[in-house]
């Protein structure tokens, strides 16, 4: 069958790896759409993560954990799933193949999808949980400031449950003008292109300016902020829009450089920092609820497409901020 294999830093490629053999508990899916996660960008860039990532098949590194697919085979003793039943799956590695084996110990991490819900958006599921995450760590009130720095998946599905559950003010940005109009299109009530002003400078305007004693910086009014971008810039930006005292600084990105901070800024703000990363069965639920009960609208998000052998490109353009915000493989 063909699969996606990472070979090292830009390094992707379609090759041919045997299908995998279903076990006795297990379940044998045909892939039908796999999203190209934060994550796999993170190996593809970096070689960062790969192990956590990629799934061994015949020795090589299959990539993907977004995906959607259809029940071909199931064990002698597989319970609660059949042939021909529509799944999602989180958790799940190896997604990027034309077929994939899930053993009966991993299949709580499959749900079905209702037939009112299509393959290809079920497939952003995944990466609708760890927003959700974010969001439980903190929740806004209807009353609050809440500054989303990375229009890109995870920032835009954040902003999708802000908006959903709460009547919060909301602010994001990007340098990214595809991805800033997705946030319009969710709602957003300030989108700022940071390519052209300073998101700082235009929050504080928004939302006040306030000398933050001992220090250069002065504060900005925001209650909650979030780093949904991972580059150092952003992080520093997160710190400084926050509200003189107890903001809530939530950190949703992985870095791939360190980062040199003043912590004086953290002390003298009494700010809050969060780490969100991964998520609660109980929020993969609310997440896939708030998906097939129409509450969202993910398929805005889904820009690109890309066949199994095209796989190559398909990271090269999911690494374009300009071109995509979420490329699925789809076979
Ligand atoms: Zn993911």
């Amino acid at each position: 069958m063909k699969a996606v294999a990472f070979f090292g830093k830009k390094d992707i490629r379609t090759i041919d790896v045997n299908i995998p053999k279903v076990k006795e508990d297990g379940v044998l899916i045909k892939m039908k759409a796999c999203g190209i996660c934060g994550s796999d960008m993170h190996v593809y860039n970096s070689d960062m993560l790969t192990e956590d990532s990629t799934k061994l098949i015949d020795d090589y590194r299959i990539i993907g954990h977004e995906f959607t697919g259809e029940i071909v085979e199931v064990g002698k003793n597989t319970a609660g799933f059949k042939t021909g039943d529509r799944v999602t799956s989180v958790h799940n590695k190896g997604g990027m193949a034309e077929y994939i084996e899930i053993p009966g110990d991993r299949l709580k991490n499959l749900f079905k999808i209702p037939g009112n819900t299509s393959l290809e958006t079920a497939a952003t599921l995944e990466p609708f949980c760890n927003p959700m995450h974010s969001f439980h760590m903190r929740e806004p009130g209807d009353n609050e400031t809440v500054a989303i720095f990375g229009a890109g998946i995870i920032g835009l599905g954040y902003l999708q449950i802000v908006k959903a559950y709460t009547k919060a003010r909301t602010i994001i940005t990007d340098i990214s003008e595809l991805r800033l109009q997705k946030a319009k299109m969710i709602g957003a009530d300030l989108v700022i292109n940071a390519k052209e002003e300073d998101p700082v400078k235009k929050i504080k305007q928004l939302t006040g300016d306030t000398y933050v004693r001992y220090q250069k910086k002065t504060a900005g009014g925001c209650d909650i902020s979030i780093d949904c971008a991972g580059i150092p810039l952003t992080l520093l930006q997160c710190f400084e829009v926050l509200k003189i005292e107890n903001g809530t600084l939530i950190i949703a990105s992985i870095f791939e450089d360190e980062i040199k901070i003043d912590p004086n800024m953290i002390v003298f703000k009494y700010m809050s920092i969060l780490g969100s990363m991964g998520y609660y069965d109980s929020e993969t639920e609310e997440a896939f609820g708030l998906i097939t009960g129409g509450k969202v609208n993910r398929d805005i998000l889904i820009t690109n497409r890309f066949s199994l052998n095209e796989a190559a490109e398909a990271f090269a353009v999911q690494g374009k901020s300009g071109e995509s915000v979420k490329v699925l493989i789809v076979d």
